[in-house]
């Protein structure tokens, strides 16, 4: 390292460490009895043995990587399998899959923006499609956390000739929805592409005979000309990897044009057949996504009765984390308290997300709390009320 590089790299943490937001990520080092509200394996689906059994076959089968490109030899027949599962699950025509989420949303906003574009954003809008946006040299307004009217002026008076409308369907760290028929009313209205992240809403969202589908899916929208998905197999899907899903003219768009699907090696073969077993699990066991509706309504009760005795500095947010999603957010005092009751939680074995600055704006440091599908009530109970000591005892 350069002489300059150091002390540039020493004056980073310096600041990190005065600012109390030195990171380091928490080891696992093997399964324990903590009462995990921290991962995002909404459907406990990441250690289940079937998805074991496929990944197993698929590494049998085919070896542990994909050995090059999709375009070159990196595509097994496992792949386009679980793009036609994936298209078919959330009711779009076809699907694309990429070796993550992220480079999914790289992928869709390169190759949809440009300097002929206009990106109309939610400020609350995911890392991954703000590098999207940025490796795009698309023009970007960023507009205030689903406010409609801002997006609707930024559509009616851009001069560009394409535009794209980015949201999440249930927001990463907030937990909360985006008004999906609304925002598709607008994007219809202006010419304009809805882009959904489902990340957090894929096997999480949807009722009845779309439980678990997603919330495009789940609101009807899924096939309209106007919306593009992208979506993670991390999370519900319990495996790695990324997809975005729209028509058969889009797939082939991304196919040629996309440079991370092009550059980047294929997805693991045995991811993609964890993936594929997931979306069959999602389609034949519908109670882990009312699981996680259930378990998250108990999480928020326990919590709001917190909120209602004085002294406690946390106010749970509102009712649509009961109804939307998995992700409850417990905002915080400030980044120092939010990492200080995430330790004092993990050392009374309750893991619990812990989000402070680059993660999220100043002043919004929070703990993330995540109603998986096998927590048991007495996780629910005894998480809540640890944390509800943690607080009461916080200077
Ligand atoms: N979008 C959102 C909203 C996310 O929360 C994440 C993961 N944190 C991603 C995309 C990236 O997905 P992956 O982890 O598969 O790269």
């Amino acid at each position: 390292m350069s002489r300059s590089m150091t002390a540039w790299l020493e004056q980073q943490a310096a600041v990190r460490e005065r600012r109390g937001l030195v990171r380091s990520p928490l080891t696992r080092l093997g399964p324990d009895a903590a009462v995990d509200l921290a991962s995002n394996d909404y459907l406990g689906l990441a250690t289940d043995p079937r998805l074991a059994e496929a990944a197993r076959e698929a590494i049998g089968r085919w070896g542990t990587g994909a050995t090059s490109s999709r375009l070159v030899a990196g595509t097994t027949a496992l792949h386009l399998e679980l793009e036609s599962e994936l298209a078919s699950l959330t009711g779009m025509e076809s699907a694309l899959v990429f070796s993550s989420g992220y480079l999914a949303n790289l992928g869709i906003t390169t190759a949809l923006g440009g300097p002929g574009a206009l990106i109309v954003a939610d400020e609350h809008c995911h890392a991954s499609l703000i590098d999207g946006f940025r490796l795009s040299r698309s023009r970007v307004e960023t507009v205030p956390h689903n406010n409609l009217l801002a997006t609707e002026h930024c559509l009616r008076t851009r001069t560009e000739p394409r535009a794209l409308i980015a949201v999440e369907s249930i927001y990463s760290v907030f937990g909360d929805a985006a008004p999906l028929p609304r925002l598709l009313a607008l994007a219809e209205e202006h010419d304009a592409v809805l882009l959904v992240d489902e990340a957090h809403s894929l096997g999480v969202s949807g009722r009845g005979a779309f439980e678990g589908h997603g919330a495009v899916a789940g609101t009807d929208l899924s096939g309209h000309p106007n919306v593009v998905l992208t979506a993670t197999l991390s999370k519900s899907l319990g495996s790695q990897g990324g997809a975005v899903l729209g028509s058969a003219l889009l797939r082939e768009h991304l196919v040629n044009r996309a440079r991370s699907f092009i550059f980047d090696t294929g997805l693991a073969p045995s991811s993609a057949a964890a993936a594929l077993a997931a979306v069959g699990i999602i389609r034949t066991e519908p109670w882990r996504a009312a699981a996680v509706h259930h378990n998250a309504a108990s999480l928020s009760a326990g919590l709001a009765t917190m909120q209602r005795e004085p002294g406690i500095a946390v106010v749970p947010v509102g009712a649509p984390l009961q109804t939307a999603g998995a992700v409850l957010s417990v905002p915080m005092p400030s980044a120092a308290a939010a990492l200080a009751a995430s330790q004092a939680a993990h050392g009374a074995g309750v893991r619990v997300g812990c989000f402070r600055p680059p993660s999220v704006p100043d002043g919004v440091s929070r703990l993330r709390l995540t109603a998986r599908a096998t927590l048991t009530p007495r996780d629910i109970d005894y998480a809540c009320a640890t944390l509800r000591r943690i607080l009461e005892e916080m200077p």
